[in-house]
């Protein structure tokens, strides 16, 4: 006979064996095989049986348990009887059993776990002669009915909690197991009338019963609002099921020579190789982690109960190198022996998982790929950015939404100028606005951080601050920024400017007053991982660098090259900004030349601390891209202001403005457009691109300068363009009698371009995926006004994702795999690489490693993620991640 009704529904183990592995998750739940993985491999487990999973839906389906299911769950409670030698329901020698729920994937909202089943006014006696301990009986079935009656009958656990603290002051004891015997008595004499009155049943004496209606509770908890929409969230199968785990109890609650406990086999927030945890004596289950009492470090239990230490020890090697990763286990010492209840992997800190990951391949246990594809790239943004030293006292004001990563403390500022002017004495500042505006951008450039009122993750404060690497709090809704009164009040709390604050954008909190830091380094465990992953990946990483700092930063954490060099951003501060102003509204050609000639020697020695941090390795230059009305001032007195200052009537000026304000600037008059319309700026940037290029090679330096076109449409504007920067690039050579290799090519960033990638690729010798602004024009979306919607999508869950963060590889990447296709069919050598935000995402990552793109780009801190997402990717592509992905 073959077929679904031969599987059996319940699997035993006990006594050194098990119907079960590990590898039956699906079956058996995460929990259930992870009690049958222990037996087999002689870890002291109390024997047991776990119901499998299907039997969730069969019964959520027709509210009935099949008979072959209640005759398995008899005879499997019989082997616990003989592995025991007790009885359940026995009034001498009584078997107790706990009733656990467990699916494969852990999730929050399921049933709690119900100890001490099987107990009645009969078995109690039974308990209290057998142990001598007539406290411990009264306080198990104390417990017992507690549980049974919020858990199954789902009463509010309120009066039963409050019951007891009443108890317990009036005979001024901590513990409730503590109570005098007749108190513990009166007690769940009193539970089991509030069961019958509240729940209008009276409380199942027969051990049978109590069994039963606990598994069916465990199948039923499957549908709970929490565990729906968990599912929802996370993507977990609703036909998944609960697998239901019966085990025979172990007592922590025996006295002072008991107690139970959590352990990891490593420090999961340091990843320090001892045992960490927190224990209980003379305790039952949940109270390590209700917080009822306070549990002790694990180290005491050494001193206090020697021999279940050594064990614990014994038992968290055995299961570490089994499991061949770090476990977080969950035990019980009954007078003085140890039982191991739960095993699982260990979650932990990204510090902590390098720190595994590099002496779990000194130790032998894994191999350097394993090393490198268990860690999730994201968890090495810990590692990259200044964190708040663990030992320092935090006074909390409020939190927000952590929008760009790092941890920094500075006296707070209200607006751009007065950060400017004080940041350049030095003065660490933090940025407070209620939201920004490309107007602060001058302030965000010195300020040490950045915390907003409002905006979300994609709020013009949260995308300058992640593209320059400073941590950033966006929507602190709590807050109110007075910026005139340059104060914020939070809580009826006031911070006022030169006041001190620190923030963490890594979990969006801010505190008051000025905090220790710890500084961030790639050495060490780090490095090295890094190194295996650079020996792994085949796309090369590079950097998104606008400045010479940020190009020597990229180095510093591994950049190939420079993958967008954005170079209106070399305009936006002081002298700069001055000619750059200048040229905007210079009243000809002439006069545009001569602001020109101003900006050229900036650009040029720009450059040239540039090429010289790349050390060689190739720079993507992008001409000039921004609309122009981004150099010049919104506000009637700010343009009265510059117009002093420039020596034009304001008038003139104001007309500009006005000539210059656009509708739509994303897409008006920016990119290449500027270029066509303006040639003499094209012709400028380039001479200051191939005059730092010559000077570089002149003195033996070795450079290699990409030139690119942004916001190409039409190959008909790239040839135009294309045309001045050659003609530059030769005057240049001949003017200097050198030659430096470059290449010309274009960004990627408008559909119509993906769509003739054919024709682009037969002039231009590379690509650049522009996927934030091919983003916008796929989906027609503003970046900057999607705050007003995509909230709303991702709640309705019309998106998946906030397609600004991780790349829609369905929509926008099929135009990226189209261009690369047509590009690669027109010039079989074309340079491919990803230069948008999502170049640092893993997911994205990946998906250009498939395509075969060249390199992914991306901002200075997220290169090392960048790097292990690319080693990661040719595992998978190997086939070697499945085994060992990381699980989180
Ligand atoms: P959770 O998934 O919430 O951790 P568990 O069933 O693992 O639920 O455990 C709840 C608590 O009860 C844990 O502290 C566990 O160790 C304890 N526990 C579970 N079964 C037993 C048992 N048979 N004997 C003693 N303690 C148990
Ligand atoms: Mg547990
Ligand atoms: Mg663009």
């Amino acid at each position: 006979m073959s077929g679904p009704y031969t599987q059996p529904l319940v699997y035993f183990f006990g006594q050194g064996r098990a119907e079960g592995t590990a590898a039956m998750k699906d079956v058996l739940g995460g929990k259930g095989a992870g009690l049958a993985e222990m037996t087999t491999i002689g870890i002291p487990v109390p024997p047991g049986f776990t119901i499998a999973s299907t039997m969730c839906l069969h019964y959520l389906e027709t509210q009935q348990l099949p008979k072959r299911l209640q005759a398995q769950v008899e005879a499997a409670l019989h082997r616990i009887e003989a592995a025991t030698s007790k009885h359940f329901g026995d009034g001498a020698n009584p078997l107790l059993v706990s009733v656990r729920s467990g699916a494969a994937v852990s999730m929050p909202g399921m049933m709690e776990t119900i100890l001490n089943l099987g107990l009645n006014d009969v078995t109690v006696e039974g308990l209290a002669r057998q142990s001598r301990n007539p406290q411990f009986a009264w306080d198990s079935y104390r417990r017992f009915v507690q549980m049974y009656g919020t858990v199954v009958f789902d009463l509010p656990k309120k009066p039963f909690d409050d019951l007891l603290e009443e108890r317990r002051e009036r005979h001024g004891v901590e513990r409730d197991i503590d109570l005098p015997l007749d108190e513990l008595r009166a007690v769940v004499r009193e539970f089991k009338a509030r069961v019958r009155t509240d729940a209008g049943r009276d409380f199942p004496d027969e051990p049978l019963d109590q069994l039963w209606g606990a598994i069916a509770a465990v199948f039923e908890s499957w549908n709970t609002r929490r565990a729906i929409d968990y599912r929802k969230l996370h993507d977990i199968p609703d036909a998944m099921g609960t697998a239901v785990n019966v085990v025979a109890m172990v007592y922590g609650n025996l006295g002072e020579d008991s107690g139970t406990g959590v352990a990891f086999t490593r420090d999961p927030s340091t990843g320090e190789a001892c045992l960490y945890g927190e224990y209980l004596l003379n305790a039952q289950g949940e109270d390590v982690v209700s917080g009822s009492r306070t549990p002790l470090p694990i180290s005491t239990l050494k001193s206090r109960l020697p021999a279940a230490y050594n064990e614990l020890q014994r038992v968290s090697r055995i299961l570490e190198r089994h499991f061949r990763d770090v476990q977080d286990m969950e035990f019980t010492i009954e007078r003085g022996t140890l039982y191991m209840l739960q095993t699982r992997r260990g979650q932990r800190s990204g510090h902590a998982a390098v720190r595994i990951a590099c002496e779990m391949v000194d130790e032998g246990v894994i191999s350097q790929e394993e090393a490198v594809a268990r860690i999730p790239p994201n968890d090495l943004n810990q590692l990259l950015h200044p964190m708040i030293d663990p030992h320092s006292h935090l006074d909390l004001l409020t939190a927000g939404l952590p929008a760009s990563p790092g941890a920094a403390c500075g006296t707070v500022v209200f607006d751009a100028d007065r950060a400017e002017q004080l940041g350049r004495n030095g003065q660490a500042v933090i940025l407070v606005r209620r939201e920004t505006s490309p107007e602060d951008f001058h302030g965000m450039v010195v300020a040490k951080a950045v915390l907003t009122a409002r905006g979300g993750m994609t709020s013009h404060a949260a995308v300058v601050a992640r593209g320059m690497g400073k941590p950033c709090i966006a929507g602190a809704t709590a807050l109110h920024v007075d910026e005139e009164a340059r104060s914020f009040t939070v809580d009826g709390r006031r911070i006022a400017e030169g006041d001190w604050i620190t923030v963490d954008g890594s979990s969006g909190r801010v505190f008051a007053g000025q905090t220790a830091l710890i500084a961030p380094a790639l050495s060490g465990n780090f490095l090295r991982l890094m190194q295996w992953a650079d020996r792994i990946r085949q796309l090369r990483v590079r950097v998104n660098a606008d400045t010479p700092a940020d190009a020597h930063r990229g180095r510093d954490f591994g950049a190939e090259g420079i993958g967008l060099c954005r170079t209106e951003h070399m305009f936006f501060e002081g002298d700069r900004l001055s000619a750059m102003r200048e040229m905007i509204v210079a009243r000809d050609a002439a006069g545009r030349q001569r602001a020109l000639a101003k900006l050229l020697p900036i650009q040029r020695t720009d450059f040239e601390a540039i090429f010289r941090a790349m050390e060689g390795h190739p720079v993507t230059i992008r001409l000039l891209d921004p609309p122009l009305h981004e150099f010049l001032p919104k506000e009637r007195a700010e343009v009265d202001a510059l117009a002093k200052e420039m020596g034009i009537p304001a008038d003139e000026l104001q007309r500009i403005v006005d000539q210059l304000q656009e509708v739509n600037p994303m897409l008006g008059l920016r990119g290449c457009r500027l270029g066509i319309l303006y040639p003499e700026i094209t012709a400028m940037q380039a001479r200051a691109i191939f005059e730092a290029a010559c000077t570089i090679a002149e003195r033996k330096g070795s450079v290699l300068p990409e030139v690119m076109i942004p916001l190409t449409a039409t190959v008909v504007e790239f040839r135009r363009q294309v045309a001045v920067v050659r003609e530059v690039a030769e005057a240049v050579f001949a003017e200097r009698a050198i030659k430096v290799p470059y290449l010309l090519g274009t960004m990627i960033e408008l559909p119509r371009a993906a769509v003739t990638a054919d024709e682009l690729a037969r002039e231009a010798q590379f690509f650049s995926f522009g996927t934030n602004d091919l983003t916008q024009t796929t989906w027609g979306i503003s970046r900057d006004d999607a705050a007003k919607f995509l909230p709303q999508y991702l709640e309705q869950g019309i998106i998946e994702a906030d397609p600004f963060e991780v790349l829609d590889q369905a929509g926008v990447g099929r135009l990226v795999r189209m261009a690369t296709e047509l590009g690669r069919r027109s010039r079989p050598d074309l340079k491919l690489g990803i230069c948008g935000e999502h170049g640092g995402e893993p997911a994205t990552i990946g998906f250009c490693d498939h395509l075969g793109m060249n390199y992914v780009s991306c901002s200075p801190f997220r290169v090392p993620i960048a790097r292990l997402a690319a080693a990661q990717a040719t595992l998978a592509a190997r086939g070697t991640m499945d085994r060992t992905r990381a699980t989180v």
